[in-house]
């Protein structure tokens, strides 16, 4: 059998093929390309119950990912992270079935490590030796995490905004970071001008084609942790909306290898008030969305004002009759201390944003109050120590 079940890569716009076997970008109309599998045979050589026994990360669906070599795969660990009930929570905003998916647990402290893995194994496989993206932060820490593991040299462009200690991750790493003064959409300029430079291979969200599948493998968990019998809401912090996408990908082939059945999960994407490109197309019925001027969140890797994946984001939440929605600061802050008081867990902004999202849904009628509700947390709060305000106790003493 073998490893990958790979065929080739796919443009969802315009259908043209391209090998999976050489380096690729974008396809020739622009448009991202996605990785498709033989499903067919796949699902003729395994069966979802032969995964059991596998190694409890990721890799344990590699038949559905892109490396062709186990040799080549660069892994930290990733993957298989805990769903956990919220019931404390749960109980408090009437959702009574509500879930955490908690990725604040996997390497680097962001989910950004799921595409990062996949995506610099199979960029080593293809043997690019340099890369370079621009970033909101964590994901250029996961990058040059794993460039360092596969000896690849990473070249990271990332807003002066950004959380600092994703700024430490780049540099412990050896990967070579630059500082922009302005928003992603500006650091993405500056990559494209060192791209054309220096020829590295470019790792931009969804300007390579295997991020996504790294990402997707959220979409494989879920199911199998729910038993293979799919929860009714998934809502997911959205930027660039690789996961949201990716997560959607990842039920369309566990449908095509009889793994699901029933309805998807309504997808929800959650953006911030400050940046909600996203929720302004779907509230407009549009399928692709526009430039959101001046962005600004405290919910930094879902600051981005114009997705290139944005008419895949939306689809999927066309298709699995989700929504689209924008939640406050305030909301997010709250939401925030809300997990941490009632679970203990400390989250990142991103996934507060998806807490206080389901709140609002489930207000408005949208959730139904038995319906199970699974928000993600796609990072650990301990990585942006400066959204917390706190005031010691004290203090006065110590002073003296
Ligand atoms: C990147 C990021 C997101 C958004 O992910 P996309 O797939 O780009 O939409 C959400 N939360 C955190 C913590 C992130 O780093
Ligand atoms: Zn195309």
């Amino acid at each position: 059998m073998r490893y990958s079940y790979i065929n080739n890569l796919e443009c969802p716009k315009c259908s043209k093929q391209y090998s999976a076997e050489e380096i690729q970008q974008l396809c020739s109309c622009g448009s991202p390309l996605l990785a498709r599998y033989d499903l067919q045979s796949l699902k003729n050589d395994i069966h979802k119950e032969d995964l059991q026994s596998r190694e409890n990360s990721l890799w344990r669906y590699h038949e559905v990912l892109p490396v062709l070599n186990e040799k080549n795969v660069k892994t930290l660990g990733e993957g298989m992270t805990p769903l956990l009930a919220l019931e404390r929570a749960g109980e408090e905003l009437q959702l009574y079935k509500l879930y955490l998916k908690d990725e604040g647990l996997v390497p680097t402290g962001s989910f950004k490590a799921r595409g990062a893995a996949v995506g610099v194994s199979k960029a080593m496989e293809l043997g690019v030796k340099e890369l370079a993206m621009p970033t909101n932060g964590n994901a250029g820490a996961a990058w040059s995490l794993y460039s360092a593991k596969a000896g690849i040299r990473a070249h990271v462009v990332m807003p002066l905004d950004a959380p600092e200690i994703t700024r430490k991750e780049v540099s412990i790493s050896g990967g070579k970071l630059y500082l922009v003064d302005g928003v992603i959409s500006d650091a993405g300029k500056i990559t494209a001008q060192l791209i054309k430079e220096n020829g590295y291979f470019d790792a931009s969200t969804l300007k390579e084609p295997y991020r996504i599948e790294g990402k997707k493998t959220m979409g494989y968990e879920i199911a199998e942790q729910f038993g293979w019998e799919l929860p009714d809401v998934i809502l997911y912090p959205t930027g660039g909306g690789v996961g949201l996408i990716g997560i959607y990908k990842a039920f369309l082939e566990m449908q095509e290898l009889g793994w699901i059945n029933g309805p998807f999960p309504r997808l929800v994407a959650v953006q911030a008030e400050g940046c909600a490109p996203i929720v302004k197309a779907y509230v407009e019925g549009k399928k692709e969305s526009d430039f959101w001027d001046n962005s600004e969140t405290k919910a930094f890797g879902i600051n981005v004002p114009k997705a290139l994946g944005d008419f895949l984001v939306l689809e999927a939440i066309y298709e699995t009759k989700g929504c689209a929605i924008a939640v406050s600061e305030e909301e997010i802050t709250n939401a925030q201390q809300f997990i941490a008081k009632s679970e203990g867990q400390f989250i990142c902004p991103e996934g507060a944003a998806t807490v206080a999202a389901a709140d609002k849904l489930r207000e408005s009628g949208w959730i139904g109050t038995e319906e199970r509700v699974v928000c993600l947390n796609t990072g650990v709060g301990i990585k942006y120590p400066d959204t917390v305000d706190y005031k010691a106790r004290y203090m006065e003493k110590i002073h003296h």
